[in-house]
């Protein structure tokens, strides 16, 4: 955090405000004077019935407040407190979820190495192999991240060949899609394509950041595995009793594909920031740009000279490598003004010298 930020449309994709469709139905949903609680409402049926629209299949769909929970209960879904869950060591569930997907499940994260935010499969096998059976969790699922945390994207035949491993080891598939719909709008696919259609058993679908305010999606593609869930749910306390506020903004969201169109917006945008920040400020970029995330390389001195200016954003890796994201609201203004003050900022810089 800044002292005398105001420009925070960089610092993440949660910082965007609710988008139109979605804050319509929301008003829509408020027009209701009365409607049935806890989820028996026609605003989350309709959720469901878009969601199986959308999947293509038959799916068991809950709605929880955010995606810590969603990951961490569907993962207490799968696992028993012996078992443990591969994941890349940048991971969501590792690295900012404060333990709750091993707090919830009892299982324990095993942790793997990958270029660009994703699980390498002979480095799973070796952290398995590593592992000696019986003394150690037995691995029971594999949880990637998709658009990944390092704003990489898994290909179709990445995550074929992930479910190919999974399935040899006996392993369920768990997919953290915070940025699901930007992984989509990416690859220009099928959602379906992407997650059942190669394995995928379970999927935490995000749509903070693609434009509601709150609420996630916790998506079982085999029906039995979510059995109870519902109990899971309401002692994590995670049921909502006026749950029709969570479901009205995703209705927005998945009526005419305005998901994607966020999602395509986003990823649009960050793109054009990046090849502006490489050709005008010669800014160094340190991982594909493939969704809606950049990681870029800057010195101390400018990283100063933009908080400065009123930009906010993190700093991911040591000692010199940050993150700005792109959200469905981010405008070409917004990146003009951003390139511009890093143009007048190493100006300035290389003009001292
Ligand atoms: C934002 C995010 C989540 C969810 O975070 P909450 O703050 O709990 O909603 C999960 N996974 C990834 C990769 C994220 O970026």
């Amino acid at each position: 955090m800044n002292r005398g930020a105001d420009r925070y449309e960089f610092a993440s994709d949660n910082t965007a405000s609710i988008c139109p469709e979605a804050w319509d139905a929301l008003q829509k949903a408020n027009a209701d004077k009365a409607a049935s609680s806890y989820g028996d409402d026609r605003w989350t049926a309709q959720v469901r019935q878009l969601v199986r629209e959308m999947f293509e299949i038959d799916c068991e769909v809950f709605l929880v407040f955010n995606g810590t929970a969603a990951n961490a209960l569907a993962l207490a879904q799968l696992c028993q407190p012996f078992h443990s869950v591969i994941c890349h060591e940048h991971a969501h569930i590792e690295t900012d979820e404060c333990g709750a997907p091993e707090f919830f499940s009892g299982a324990k994260l095993l942790l793997t190495r990958g270029a660009n935010g994703k699980i390498d499969i002979g480095e799973a096998e070796a952290a398995i192999v590593r592992q000696p059976e019986l003394h150690s969790p037995k691995p029971r699922a594999i949880s990637i991240t998709q658009a990944t945390e390092l704003g990489t994207i898994y290909t179709i035949n990445e995550i074929r060949a992930l479910n190919e491993f999974a399935r040899k080891r006996s392993l369920f598939i768990h997919m953290d899609g915070a940025r699901f719909a930007n992984a989509v709008a990416s690859l220009g696919c099928a959602p379906k394509a992407l997650t059942w259609e190669i394995g995928v058993d379970v999927l935490c679908f995000g749509g903070t950041k693609n434009g509601i305010g709150a609420g996630e999606l916790v998506i079982f593609f085999k029906k039995e595995l979510a059995r109870e869930f519902d109990y899971r749910v309401k002692q994590a306390g995670q049921l909502a009793s006026k749950m029709r506020f969570l479901a009205a903004p995703w209705v927005g969201l998945l009526t005419d594909a305005v998901w994607l169109h966020n999602a395509e917006h986003a990823n649009r945008a960050s793109r054009q920031l990046a090849e502006r920040l490489r050709s005008e400020a010669k800014i160094d970029i340190v991982f594909p740009v493939e969704a809606n995330a950049i990681f870029l390389r800057m010195s101390e001195q400018l990283v100063r000279g933009l908080h400065g200016r009123g930009w906010d954003f993190y700093k991911f890796i040591e000692p010199e490598v940050y993150r700005l994201m792109c959200s469905w609201s981010v405008t070409e203004a917004d990146i003009a003004d951003f390139v511009g003050d890093i143009v007048a900022l190493k100006r300035n810089e290389e003009a001292k010298h």
